[in-house]
């Protein structure tokens, strides 16, 4: 074994010049899937002698790299843990108070392990294949009945990215709707300031104008399209909204109010107050603070309005034998299809933190909910009379778990007193300090805080002889007290026993395809390995345990982080400067095309505002480009799939003065390296536009070429393909964005935590670093490959690749090929002939797959018609073969369907997936065998994954939308 592990002949090496970095590098050998001795069998399938002379013919000679990435190798994972842990010592974990929208909670530790920390659900891609997916879409239905139920609203999705950006969602759908042709956005000073900065960010390339002010006292002639009011308010009152609803409705007002989730199971939900839409924040539901997430916003609105919701929707449908199952709904209205005109730009979002969120309901129920509320609410309450027995004031507001304390002068004394002894308050202002209590918060934790505000004075009472006045509630005392009920399906009231939560979290998982039982080919999503060494510090107090707005001073393990992975992936893309504020891919092209805005605006550029984007571009591409305030303009691809130069040189030529920006996926999202990217650089450049780059191919790149160095100006990084960072069933993940130096002044900046460009963009996440609890994976990853064992990486998955295509071309066309015959790290395999010789569609063939124990590849695009595979470095030989043999098998099966020795529409295809439940029927009438059905390969007797369901009816769901947990008696129907 360890000889054909170490065993890299100066043949396979790339290049002789550089250190061997498979040798004596333990955890490159682990992080790549093909043994040394593999390397060689494939290389010589491709008849090329080397990983450099096939390196040599894929990328053009005009971007290669000519040194090697400087970034060392640390070689073992559990040396690069030991320095993670001295890194993350500098972290100070102080008890928080601060509030603002994120709260200290307990991750029920059945939930931690089994879900957070389990392979089995990170691993996992967005549910585009529902009949492998059953297990975390109904994890994601629960969690839109849980906040359905405690919104009180018609319709929930399945997360946002976070409360900032859930919110700035809310005005733009709100501007998409109103009937009125309104531009002012109206938004409530007692919002958080985060959310505040974010939509205003938003608000600017649109052309909305934003007002802030107090709701008590609203110009409605200032032509209002929509608003948003905080519920509690960021200072902790608790305002009754019901009447200036009312008068924004009759001004043609379409209302968002931003919700603390928890504060509902005791406050009457915004949906019995009139509001159009509720969005907020999940991350007290069990999700670490992990100093700003990642966590699962949320976003509910009325029925009417359920076709324009943003993001992912989880519905209710139906299977081939009429079973309930499982699906994403409307997925028409995907970017994919909508493109410029999408309702938003949301692909990847929270899906992992939004199971648990919903899983944190699970687990308490809604008794075990309100409970928690309760004893929040009540030693607030008692904090409260303590201070006002202190002689502070509070004002009469009534409150959940907040209060603004009135400190005359002295909000700095006490401030520094709290950080004496490991306290965070919230500075308010000279006169103000805010404190928000916890599912964390003790008594003895009421009496320090009692003790910072009384200074040198003695404190002459006790926490129980305050606690046993009994002093009322001041929401019990208001109109705004919760009568309804919420919580009330079994879900949420059976599994209350650890036995049955845990089987039940199991249940869901062994529904569910992952990295864990095999390879998921997608293209365009490198679904490499999430190494566990790389996983583990996630979970780190030291990491988790910190708010967002904790002084900067307290996170410096963090800042070490961020200076580390920002040097490196600036190394890597050969940027100037990079941003880790957008948290997905989505947010760094929105981000990335603001700060080309604003470039263009400070040089007096204020026209420029075309965005050229080619056909084959990815949905978000334009989708971002309308949130940034331009105008699409399209690029013609030429028959090999590249961009169509003459076209290209024609747009930018006739719209010279407004161009602003071409965006371009990097290699081409076709898998192939387009060798005129250089020109194409140029041409923008020539025409005053700036390049932005789409960074989601640069499993491709890294080591061999640099954004930077070819004539990208900009371009994001998604750290949740490239780097490691686990898909989590759909999130989280983090999209960062380079810049060359002439951009980084417009770097996006934040309200609260300073940061980012001299004359940054505005923030575009609610957290400063978003979500840096993640960043570890990356760093650890960084560390563990170094410059070397990225670079081999690269060269693997670009041969895996290019295995695939080599072993399947005799069996299926492969669409697009680089000049010398080779494609990049991935290659589609075109089935549209199929159509016409065997009736068969490429969904048959995707479904087909599933029955081999394939999660299938990307389908239909970027191309209809077509699968696009990406086997990533880290799959082995052994699995790429299984791979390759599935496909040639499926291809036999569609040639007896074309000479006609089996029938068009009763074939093992069209009927796929196949179930245990088909296996069982005994009226088995199918012109195939049941072994033919379930076992088409032997391996599979061996291991076989079964599909929960069948062939899901997509249509019969949307045409009968239901998006929360079905009474138990339609299960049962069954
Ligand atoms: C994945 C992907 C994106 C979107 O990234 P998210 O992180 O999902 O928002 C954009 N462009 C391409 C080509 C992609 O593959």
């Amino acid at each position: 074994m360890t000889q054909s592990l170490d065993r890299l002949t100066a043949a396979n090496i790339s290049s002789t010049t550089e250190a061997n970095p498979w040798a004596d590098a333990e955890f490159i050998q682990r992080h790549i899937g093909p043994r040394s001795l593999d390397l060689d069998k494939m290389l010589e399938v491709l008849g090329v002698a080397s990983l450099a002379e096939l390196i040599d013919r894929t990328v053009p000679a005009t971007i290669k790299m000519q040194q090697p990435l400087a970034i060392e190798t640390v070689k073992s994972e559990h040396t690069v843990l030991n320095q993670l842990k001295q890194i993350a010592a500098k972290n100070l974990i102080f008890r928080s108070y601060i509030g603002m929208g994120y709260a200290n909670c307990i991750t029920p530790t059945v939930i931690q392990r089994n879900i957070l920390e389990n392979p089995g659900w990170y691993t996992q891609y967005t549910p585009y294949q529902p009949e492998i997916s059953q297990g975390r879409l109904e994890a994601l239905l629960n969690f839109q009945t849980v906040i359905m139920d405690l919104t009180g609203m018609a319709i929930a999705n399945a997360s946002l990215l976070d409360e900032g950006t859930a919110a700035a969602e809310a005005m733009s759908m709100s501007y998409g709707l109103q009937k009125t042709k309104f531009n002012t956005f109206w938004i409530s000073e007692a919002a958080h300031p985060q959310t505040i900065d974010v939509i205003k960010t938003r608000a600017i390339p649109l052309g909305i104008e934003i007002v802030v002010g107090d709701h008590k006292n609203i110009d409605f002639s200032q032509q209002i399209f929509g608003m948003l009011l905080q519920y509690p308010a960021t200072d902790g009152a608790v305002y009754d909204y019901q009447e200036v609803i009312e008068q924004a409705h009759q001004a043609g007002a379409i209302v968002t109010v931003a919700a603390d989730l928890l504060s509902l199971t005791l406050l009457k939900p915004p949906g019995e107050f009139g509001a159009d839409i509720v969005v907020g924040n999940t991350q007290r539901f069990g999700v670490p603070l992990g100093y700003g997430g990642p966590h699962a916003a949320y976003f509910a609105t009325k029925d009417a309005y359920k076709r324009q919701i943003p993001g992912r929707l989880v519905g209710v449908s139906k299977d081939k034998r009429g079973k309930t199952a499982l699906r994403l709904a409307l997925q028409t209205r995907e970017q994919h299809i909508r493109r410029d005109k999408a309702t938003s730009n949301i692909c990847t979002a929270q899906v992992l933190l939004a199971i648990m969120a919903g899983m944190y309901a699970v687990y308490h129920g809604p008794e075990g909910l309100k409970s928690i509320a309760m004893r929040i609410h009540d030693l607030t309450t008692t904090l409260a009379t303590g201070l006002t027995k202190l002689g502070y004031s509070i004002g009469d507001a009534p409150y959940f778990d907040t209060l603004q304390v009135e400190t005359p002068d002295r909000a700095n004394a006490i401030l520094e007193r709290a950080k004496s002894q490991q306290i965070n308050l919230r500075s308010i202002d000279l006169h103000h300090v805010g404190i928000s209590l916890d599912e964390t918060t003790t008594p003895a934790d009421v009496m320090d805080l009692w003790r910072i505000f009384a200074g040198d004075k003695v404190l002459d009472f006790t926490f129980s002889e305050i606690d046993s006045n009994n002093v009322p509630s001041t929401i019990q005392a208001s109109t705004l007290a919760r009568n309804s009920e919420y919580l009330t399906h079994p879900v949420f009231n059976i599994y209350h026993s650890e036995t049955e939560l845990l089987r039940y979290i199991t249940r869901l998982q062994s529904k569910d395809l992952s990295l864990a039982q095999a390879m998921i080919p997608l293209g365009s999503c490198t679904m490499k390995l999430n190494s566990t060494s790389e996983m583990v510090p996630v979970t780190w107090a030291e990491f988790g345990q910190i708010h967002p707005f904790a002084p900067v001073e307290q996170a410096k393990g963090y800042q070490v982080l961020f200076d580390d992975l920002e040097r490196w992936l600036a190394e890597i893309t050969g940027f100037d400067a990079i941003s880790l504020q957008p948290n997905a891919g989505s947010q760094g092209e929105y981000a990335g095309l603001l700060v080309i805005r604003e470039y263009h605006q400070q040089r007096g550029d204020i026209d420029r505002n075309v965005c050229l984007i080619p056909q084959s571009a990815h949905g978000t591409n334009p989708a971002s480009a309308v949130m940034a305030g331009m105008q699409v303009v399209p690029i013609a691809c030429d028959n090999d799939g590249n961009i169509d130069i003459e076209d290209l040189r024609a747009k930018a030529t006739k719209y010279a003065d407004k161009l602003a920006a071409l965006m371009v996926t990097y290699p081409s999202t076709h898998g192939v390296f387009e060798e005129g990217i250089v020109e194409i650089c140029s041409i923008v450049h020539e025409h005053g536009g700036q390049v932005y780059m789409d960074g989601a191919n640069l499993n491709a790149q890294v080591g061999l070429c640099r954004p930077g160095d070819f004539g990208a100006d900009v371009c994001h990084l998604n750290l949740h393909k490239t780097f490691c960072i686990p898909h989590g069933g759909g999130g989280p993940g983090m999209g960062p964005i380079g810049v060359m130096a002439h951009l980084t002044p417009y770097l996006p900046t934040h309200k609260v935590i300073p940061m980012g460009g001299t004359q940054g963009i505005g923030a575009v996440s609610a957290a400063p670093w978003s979500s840096a609890s993640i960043l570890p994976i990356s760093w650890v990853y960084i560390a563990l490959m170094g410059g070397a064992g990225l670079k081999l990486a690269t060269e693997v998955a670009i041969l895996s690749a290019n295995y695939i295509a080599k072993r399947l071309e005799n069996h299926y066309s492969v669409l697009y090929k680089g000049t010398n015959g080779f494609v990049a790290h991935e290659c589609i395999l075109d089935l549209r002939e199929f159509k016409k010789t065997a009736d068969i569609e490429v969904d048959d063939i995707a479904k087909r797959l599933i029955d081999y124990g394939f999660h299938p590849p990307t389908v239909s695009w970027p191309v209809a018609g077509t699968v696009m595979v990406e086997p990533t470095e880290s799959e082995s030989l052994a699995e790429l073969d299984r791979f390759c043999d599935a496909m040639i098998a499926i291809r036999e099966e569609i040639r007896e369907i074309e000479i006609g020795n089996v029938d068009k529409q009763n074939n093992a295809l069209k009927n796929a997936p196949h179930t245990i439940v088909d296996l069982v029927d005994a009226n088995w009438d199918r012109p195939y065998s049941r072994e033919q059905a379930v076992y088409p390969v032997a391996g599979l007797q061996d291991y076989k994954f079964w599909p929960a369901v069948g062939r899901i009816d997509q249509a019969y769901g949307d045409r009968n939308l239901v998006c929360s947990c079905l009474p138990m008696d339609a299960y049962s129907q069954e």
